[in-house]
């Protein structure tokens, strides 16, 4: 077993302490229910042909069809799909979605593919796996390296061997292909309702609470965007190649043409004076609040002692080491889990697929309402255990996915039915 799924698997037992559950519940989340690999054989542009290392893991499906990106990557490995495929389950389950969790992955470099590469190996993946997804049992959507036009292709290629048009089998198309409306800042704008929600609770306020993101991407810069409209000043700012900490605050859209026009936010001004630093020291700065929107394992056992905000919004999947996590807990840091914090992301995919189902698009507004109502008593429910069980929010959030996971294991009957 790696290293990744095993500290993935320690979570589950730490929540199951908490919970009086029924022998078969930890059996049955033991191990992936199904996992496929397989070698997509490529026709490259020159004529040669490559072969790629791929899986698809579904980890769980006792909620319903279990859901999960699609990762291209040169470090994907079987440990990590395993892992990612865990975390999902319990992602869906804090939220409450009817799904279970799943991942896939490629092992590849897409900078050295050309387009046409990226489209036939795309096309390749859902040949391989064809029998393993579908709209009823396993739906994949985009992560790191695809996007929007690749589960188009991915979607066009699963229609072709079912016969018929099957936009629901696959989430985060383009529009035009069926995607939804308010994907794209879902994932900043969920992590956005749930700190709002939380505010009094943390003792934040907008006036007087100051945010570091680290990764100014698509999840980085719409949670920024977000809370600098409504007031929040952004102190600090970084991306793979600059990291800006003004303490008069930075505006994050400008800040974002600032990096259209240039390629990244080096250089860009704030309200004030924008000062340059690393990547590593911005995470040490003065606030109140830190947003990880980057990369796993950004925060250690080491820079978590260096750590000032009060609050983290963890917008990035793992971006706190365990290690991290248990200095931050010493300390008296509230970290406000991804799988909680970054639900948004799959909230919207999911509702991408009902409007795939039902044939019926809804407008941006029902959207955006709906994902504020099925966060925020999740984000309510989480606070609580946490109260109630004096424990962290990880934990919490653990406990109450768990606690949902658990009720639909034992509703086929767990041992006390068949004992008794
Ligand atoms: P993205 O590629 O749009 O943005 C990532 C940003 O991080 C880029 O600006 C990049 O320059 C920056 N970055 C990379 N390494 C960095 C480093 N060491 N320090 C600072 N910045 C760095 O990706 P995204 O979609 O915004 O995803 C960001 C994180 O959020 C990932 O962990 C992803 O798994 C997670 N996430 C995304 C979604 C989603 O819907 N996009 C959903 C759930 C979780």
């Amino acid at each position: 077993m790696g290293q990744l799924f095993h500290e993935a698997r320690k979570r589950l037992r730490q929540a199951a302490k908490f919970l009086d559950l029924d022998p078969d519940v930890l059996e049955k989340l033991k191990y992936p229910k199904e996992t496929l690999a397989a070698s997509l054989l490529v026709r490259m542009d020159d004529g040669s042909r490559r072969s790629f290392k791929a899986w698809r893991c579904r980890y769980d499906d006792t909620r319903g069809p279990t859901k999960g990106g699609i990762r291209y990557h040169p470090a994907v490995c079987l440990d990590e799909v395993m892992a990612l495929a865990f975390w999902m389950t319990f992602k869906c389950a804090v939220v409450n979605l009817p799904y279970g969790g799943a991942k896939g992955g490629v092992a590849v470099d897409t900078n050295q593919l050309s387009k046409s590469e990226l489209e036939r190996l795309s096309r390749a993946y859902v040949r391989a796996f064809a029998n393993f997804i579908g709209p009823d049992r396993d739906i994949p959507a985009p992560d790191m390296y695809t996007n929007a036009m690749t589960m188009g292709w991915m979607a066009d290629e699963f229609s072709t061997i079912v016969g018929q048009p099957s936009p629901a089998v696959i989430t985060g198309k383009p529009l035009q292909l069926g995607g939804s409306l308010g994907r794209d800042d879902a994932t900043g704008r969920g992590g956005y309702y749930v700190l709002r929600h939380l505010e009094r609770d943390l003792r934040l306020s907008p006036d007087k609470s100051r945010v570091i993101v680290q990764g100014f991407g698509n999840v980085g810069y719409h949670g920024a965007r977000m809370l600098h409209a409504d007031g929040y000043r952004i102190v600090g700012l970084s991306d793979s190649q600059s990291a800006l900490y003004a303490a008069d605050g930075l505006d994050p859209i400008a800040v974002m043409e600032h990096k259209k026009r240039t390629g990244s936010i080096r250089g860009a001004m704030g309200h004030g004076r924008a000062q340059e630093l690393t990547n590593k020291a911005l995470l040490e700065q003065e606030c109140d609040i830190l947003i990880p929107a980057a990369m796993e394992n950004q925060i250690d056992a080491q820079n978590a002692q260096n750590i000032q905000a009060r609050v983290i919004l963890e917008l990035a999947n793992g971006p706190i080491t365990p290690g991290g996590d248990q200095v931050l807990n010493h300390r008296g840091v509230t970290v406000i889990p991804d799988i909680l914090a970054n639900a948004g992301g799959v909230t919207v995919s999911y509702f991408e697929w009902v409007q795939n189902k039902a044939g019926y698009y809804w407008p941006l507004t029902d959207i955006h309402s709906r994902l504020k109502q099925g966060m925020e008593p999740e984000a309510r429910r989480v606070w609580d255990i946490r109260l109630e069980k004096e424990i962290d929010m990880r934990t919490a959030a653990y406990v109450h996915a768990l606690d949902r996971i658990a009720a639909a294991v034992t509703a086929h009957g767990g041992k006390a039915y068949f004992c008794s």
